[in-house]
């Protein structure tokens, strides 16, 4: 028998190893989990189909695709159809994840300071309220009870949800400092704040909130799409513009069927007539698919980013786009909650409906995460942000330089003239990089048009 002899010191010494490397474990923080781990472990529905069951990521598949991708990106742009958990999944737990699992201070953006009561009391507190954090909400103070008048609210674990409206008074945000931004309903936030010196919009102010963190800042904005030069459309094309996709039975393809493959209930004669004719088609070769292939359909789905592939035998090729903005939007195919039927009924009867056209829209926007042509561009009155292209809504048209400074670049100018009856609008331009410069531009009004007659005021006014 061997017998191993062990000094009292060398004891001592591994004694004290021990006790070292336990200590130290202790002081290394928590592993995080991911976010969609974390979501099913803590998450409990607090309302709607699943009202107190454990929340699950396969019930509607977009779930899965979505939280795997937050928190990879600086900027992430979420959109989909009304009523499809948009708010649940992009906002109230994006919060929850920071604020508890990250044990992160949060700031949330909201259009309106005096919604912030409405966002606490039936959006964020419920879900906390039927989670595992129920016992960090606040004892006292705001957000114990009722109440509008919420900024920020306090949590157990020493971790605060700051709320904060742009464009109003900058003093109440000037204290203000969390890496995290999460914002809600951008595209009411989409316009120049008037409390701007720099011709910002709000959604540009809420952003300046979190500069100071450089690239460790991570922001969110979710939101309905409304139109095409709104925030919500701008930025979702501009980022990674991603697509949910699904392999077709038929043909093995990989489609994302829209609004345009739903057919069939255009020529009911009434509205249960379109519920039983409306089907969804393949994109590609025309298959109808049944409710049941629309579930598999999307159980399999995959998610691509713009110039991205997915090749027959399921792999994603193709280099991620060079943008730090996740652009993320599920549709009508997507929203499990919705069946075919339920889907091509309301198409009938908004196509059948007194406003056909209004309705239309409607659809488009809240059924389909689809952007309405913006029916405002051309009644937008003409202004500095707009021509030197530092509007949001019309970045990218004009390149931003300093009103009458032409690049070296440029050869060419070419000025022009809009004639009308009462007014003559005219600029010079220049194109560098086929991108068009707005130099200069102006307004003359004509003089007594009805007096001289049109032809004579505009020569004069020329
Ligand atoms: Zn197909």
């Amino acid at each position: 028998m061997e017998v191993q002899l062990i000094s009292p010191a060398a004891t001592e010494k591994s004694t004290e190893a021990l006790a070292i490397r336990g200590f130290l474990a202790d002081c290394k923080p928590p592993e995080l989990r991911p976010f969609p781990e974390w979501a099913e472990s803590e998450i409990v529905m607090p309302s709607g189909p699943f009202e107190d069951h454990q929340f699950r990521l396969d019930r509607l598949p977009y779930s899965q695709l979505l939280l795997e991708e937050l928190g990879k990106w600086q900027r992430h742009v979420i959109t989909g159809p009304t009523q499809s958990g948009k708010s649940f999944h992009a906002f109230v737990l994006v919060i929850m994840y920071y604020l508890f699992e990250r044990q992160e201070d949060v700031i949330v953006g909201i259009p309106n300071i005096n919604m912030a009561g409405d966002k606490w009391l039936e959006g964020i507190k419920p879900v906390i309220e039927m989670s595992s954090y129920a016992h960090l909400l606040p004892q006292s103070g705001q957000g114990s009870k009722g109440g509008t008048k919420l900024t920020k609210i306090t949590f157990a674990n020493g971790r605060f949800l700051r709320f904060m409206s742009a464009g109003g008074n900058d003093k109440q945000s000037a204290g203000a400092t969390a890496r995290v931004l999460i914002v809600t309903e951008t595209d009411g936030m989409d316009t120049v704040a008037e409390s701007s010196q720099e011709g910002q919009t709000k959604i540009q102010q809420l952003e300046g909130r979190v500069r100071a963190f450089g690239d460790d800042a991570v922001k969110f904005f979710e939101c309905n799409v409304s139109t095409e030069s709104a925030f919500t459309w701008d930025e979702y094309q501009g980022g990674t513009a991603s697509k949910i996709v699904h392999q077709c039975k038929a043909c093995d393809a990989w489609v994302s069927p829209e609004r345009e493959h739903l057919v069939g209930w255009e020529d009911a004669k009434d509205e249960i007539e379109a519920g039983e004719l409306g089907r969804f088609t393949c994109p590609e070769c025309g298959v109808f698919y049944s409710d049941e292939d629309r579930l598999e359909m999307n159980q399999g789905a995959m998610l691509v980013h713009k110039g991205q592939e997915v090749t027959p035998e399921g792999e994603i090729v193709g280099s991620l786009p060079r943008t730090n903005t996740l652009g993320f939007r599920w549709s009508a195919f997507q929203d499990l909650l919705y069946s075919t039927s339920m889907l091509s009924r309301e198409e009938w009867v908004a196509a059948n409906s007194e406003e056909p056209k209004v309705a239309d829209i409607a659809r488009l926007q809240q059924a389909w995460a689809m952007p309405a042509e913006n029916p405002n561009v051309e009644k937008v009155p003409l202004n500095v942000e707009i021509v030197r292209g530092s509007d949001r809504r019309y970045a990218g048209r004009c390149s931003g330089l300093v009103m009458g400074d032409v690049p070296d670049n440029v050869d060419i100018l070419t000025a022009s003239i809009d004639c009308s009856k009462r007014e003559l609008q005219w600029s010079v331009e220049d194109k560098v990089n086929r991108r068009i410069q707005v130099v200069e531009y102006g307004i003359f009004q004509t003089e007594l048009p009805d007096v001289v007659g049109v032809e004579t005021a505009v020569e004069r006014a020329v």
